[in-house]
């Protein structure tokens, strides 16, 4: 910008500090990304919900009354049936609603006489100090207490508050989906008969010839969804579970960073999982204590020198 002062020919440029600088830089990058992130978010989190209602439709009105036990009826099955749903539905709920903000107090609100502390950096976009381990999410457009990643299957930031119900959530959408498709997989034996016709388009074929119901058809293409989407939700599961074992997040292992990586296998799951992480598999327990307050990390003495 040019500025000429009254009654002088000189003419300044205003430098602008360079934070300011890349906070415009941001905003403009924000405007040209934000919709089509809001847009992965809607579609992401629709097709959870979407699989989860298909899911849910086959199992009770396809599978159940195929598998209606002779002794038993129902029960067993409702109950397989009911738990994996129940249980997806409250941790995908629970990882929704949990969030990690940056707590504005913590931030040392910008002013730091002596520089930032160890590991905290200055996030232009919110114009806070934020932590070791925070990031900046583009989507939900603040900074996360140790982040994660960004899950558009959940509409949500994976951090320090939330991780282990995220962890949990996998676990049951590998678990449901998976044996879902194992199901459905029985259920087709007696109207397919050899495994050529587990191919889509062998059982399209049969169908067009009246060998095969159009149901069966969709139960078979469902099956292979499902199949695909419980190895999705498996690798995201072993994934975390190698995370939290190795006391790493997605951002720090891919920038190879390893310096608050701490403590024993025990201190790296109680500090993601809480003080009774077993029960939050049965559970979700989002109040039960967690060690630490995800602003304050311990680093490895090693490393730590040469930040
Ligand atoms: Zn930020
Ligand atoms: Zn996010």
């Amino acid at each position: 910008m040019l500025r000429r002062e009254a009654g002088s020919s000189t003419v300044h440029r205003e430098v602008k500090p360079l934070r300011e600088k890349w906070r415009e830089h941001w905003e403009k990058r924000h405007e040209v990304l934000a919709p089509s992130l809001e847009r992965a978010n809607r579609w992401g989190t629709g097709l959870f919900w979407g699989m989860y209602l298909v899911a849910f439709y086959i199992a009770v009105f396809v599978l159940l009354p195929h598998y209606k036990h002779e002794d038993d009826g129902y029960v067993p099955l409702i109950m397989q049936i009911g738990f994996l749903a129940v249980e997806a539905a409250l941790n995908w709920w629970v990882t929704f609603a949990v969030r990690s903000p940056v707590p504005r107090e913590a931030a040392a609100g910008g002013e730091v006489e002596d520089g930032l502390p160890v590991g905290w950096k200055t996030c232009v976009i919110c114009q806070l100090n934020i932590p070791a381990r925070a990031h900046h999410c583009k989507v939900c457009q603040s900074c996360v207490l140790k982040r994660d990643h960004h899950c558009f299957f959940v509409g949500r930031c994976v951090g320090f508050r939330n991780q282990r119900h995220f962890v949990v959530l996998c676990f049951y959408v590998a678990v449901g989906l998976l044996y879902l498709a194992w199901m459905e997989s029985g259920y087709l034996a007696e109207p397919f008969h050899h495994w050529e016709n587990y191919l889509l388009l062998p059982a399209l074929w049969d169908w067009l010839w009246g060998g095969v119901s159009l149901e069966d058809c969709l139960v078979l293409a469902h099956m292979y969804a499902s199949a695909f989407f419980g190895l999705v939700g498996l690798a995201y599961f072993l994934w975390e579970i190698l995370l939290l074992l190795s006391g790493t997040t997605s951002h720090e292992i891919t920038h190879g960073i390893s310096r608050y990586a701490t403590g024993t296998l025990w201190h790296r799951f109680r500090s993601v999982m809480g003080d009774y992480g077993v029960v939050q598999f049965l559970v979700p327990l989002p109040f039960l204590s967690q060690p630490g307050n995800g602003i304050d990390w311990e680093q490895r003495a090693a490393l730590a020198k040469c930040h």
